[in-house]
C-alpha cells in the first residue's frame, strides 16, 4: 500500500500489514468453506480451531505456566476494573493499588465500589511521571491483592520490573504493554488486556488468571457473565465470543511468533524507544521528555515543546506530513508517539527526522 500512514495512534492502533493483508484475503471466504469466519458458529470445529490456537499461541508466546487459564472477555479492560475486585475482593478483605496516573486511577475509583482500598504507592506529587520503586510499596500482608498498571498509556510511564508480592496475588493492568517484552507470569495472579494495543482489533480482553483465584459457589451476588468461573469453565464459549476480534488476535500473535517472540517485540521496542529518547534528550531542551528517567514507556513516549502554541503547530504539520495521533491525550495535552509491537522502525525514524527538521526551524 503505497499511501499507508505513520500510524502512532493510543488505541486502537496500529496492525501489522501482514496480518492486515492476510486478513483480507480471508475475509470473504474463510478456507474453502463457503462463507466468511464472521458467518460461522462460534460451535463449529473451524471457529474452534482459531479460538484454541489463540489460546496456546498466548501461552507459548507469554511463557504462561500451567495453572492458568486464559480467558476471551467482552467490555474491555475497563469492565476488569470492576470485575476483579468483584470477583476477588472478598467481603471484609482490603484490595491494594498502585496510584501510578490516569488508567490506575479509573481501576482504583472502580474498586472503591465494591469494597475497602488501600493506596500502596503514589506517584500523584510527581504528576505521575514515575513509577514508584518497589521499596515505596506498602500494603496489608492479607490484601486480597495488589493491583499495578503496567504501563501508563496516558502519561507514557512503564514498570521497569515487577514486585514479588509472596502470598498476595499481583494483578496487572497490561493493556498497553502487553507483549511488548518478555514477563515473568508466575509473579501474577492475574494479568488483563484490552486487545487494541499490542494484539488486535478492540472487541476483546485477555485475562489471565490462576486457577486458584478463580472462585466458584462462594461467590454470591455476582452477575453470570461477570464472573470469572463462567468463562473459565466454557474456555470462553459460554456465550457467543468476539469471533472476529479473536481471530485478528491469533493472527497478530501468529505474526509477533514470525517475527521471533516477545524477546524480538522487546530488542525492537528498546531500538525504537531509544530514537525518540535519545533526540529527545539530545534537542538542548527543545523537546522535553514528560517521565522521569526510569519510569519512561517503551510504548507510549510522552513529550512537551517550549509553549503550547508551539505544541500546535507540531500536531498540525506533522499531520500535513503524514504522522497520525501524536497530539497527547487530551487530559495531559503535550505530545505522544505511541509505538506499540506492529508501528514499524521506518516510522519512526521518519518520525525523527520530523522532528529534528521541526526544531531546526523553531528552535
Ligand atoms: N488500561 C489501560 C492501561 C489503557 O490504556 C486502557 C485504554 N486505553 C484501558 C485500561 C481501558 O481499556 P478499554 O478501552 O478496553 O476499556
Amino acid at each position: 500500500m503505497a499511501n499507508r500512514a505513520y500510524n502512532f495512534n493510543a488505541g486502537p492502533a496500529a496492525l501489522p500489514l501482514e496480518v492486515l493483508k492476510q486478513a483480507q484475503e480471508q475475509f470473504v471466504e474463510y478456507g474453502n468453506s463457503g462463507m466468511s469466519l464472521m458467518e460461522m458458529s462460534h460451535r463449529g470445529p473451524i471457529y474452534e480451531k482459531v479460538h484454541y490456537e489463540a489460546d496456546s499461541l498466548l501461552r507459548e508466546l507469554l511463557g504462561i505456566p500451567s495453572g492458568y487459564k486464559v480467558l476471551f472477555i467482552q467490555g474491555g479492560a475497563s469492565t476488569q476494573f470492576a470485575m476483579i475486585p468483584m470477583n476477588l475482593l472478598t467481603p471484609g478483605a482490603t484490595a491494594a493499588y498502585v496510584s501510578t496516573g490516569s488508567w490506575a486511577t479509573k481501576a482504583i475509583q472502580e474498586a472503591q465500589m465494591f469494597g475497602q482500598v488501600s493506596i500502596a504507592a503514589s506517584s500523584e506529587a510527581d504528576k505521575f511521571m514515575r513509577i514508584p520503586s518497589i521499596g515505596e510499596l506498602n500494603y496489608p500482608s492479607d490484601a486480597a491483592y495488589l493491583h499495578l498498571t503496567s504501563n501508563e498509556t496516558i502519561e507514557g510511564t512503564q514498570w521497569a520490573e515487577y514486585p514479588d508480592t509472596g502470598s498476595v496475588p499481583l494483578v496487572g493492568d497490561m493493556s498497553s504493554d502487553i507483549l511488548c517484552r518478555p514477563v515473568d507470569v508466575s509473579k501474577f495472579g492475574l494479568i488483563y488486556a484490552g486487545a487494541q494495543k499490542n494484539l488486535g482489533p478492540s472487541g476483546v480482553t485477555i485475562v489471565i488468571i490462576r486457577e486458584d483465584l478463580i472462585r466458584k459457589p462462594e461467590l454470591t451476588g455476582v452477575p453470570t457473565m461477570l464472573r470469572y468461573d463462567t468463562h473459565a469453565k466454557a474456555d470462553s464459549l459460554y456465550n457467543t465470543p468476539p469471533t472476529f476480534a479473536i481471530y485478528m488476535v491469533n493472527e497478530v500473535l501468529k505474526w509477533v511468533k514470525s517475527q521471533g517472540g516477545a524477546e524480538a517485540m522487546a530488542a525492537l521496542n528498546a531500538d525504537k524507544a531509544g530514537l525518540l529518547y535519545n533526540l529527545i534528550d539530545g534537542s538542548g531542551g527543545f523537546y522535553r521528555g514528560c517521565a522521569m528517567p526510569g519510569s519512561r514507556s517503551i510504548m507510549n513516549v510522552t513529550f512537551r515543546l517550549g509553549s503550547e502554541e508551539l505544541e500546535k503547530q507540531f500536531a498540525k504539520e506533522s499531520e500535513q506530513q503524514g504522522f497520525v495521533g501524536l497530539k497527547g491525550h487530551r487530559s495531559v495535552g503535550g505530545l505522544r508517539a505511541s509505538i506499540y509491537n506492529a508501528v514499524p522502525l521506518e516510522s519512526v525514524r521518519a518520525l525523527t527526522e520530523f522532528m529534528q527538521d521541526f526544531q531546526q526551524r523553531n528552535g
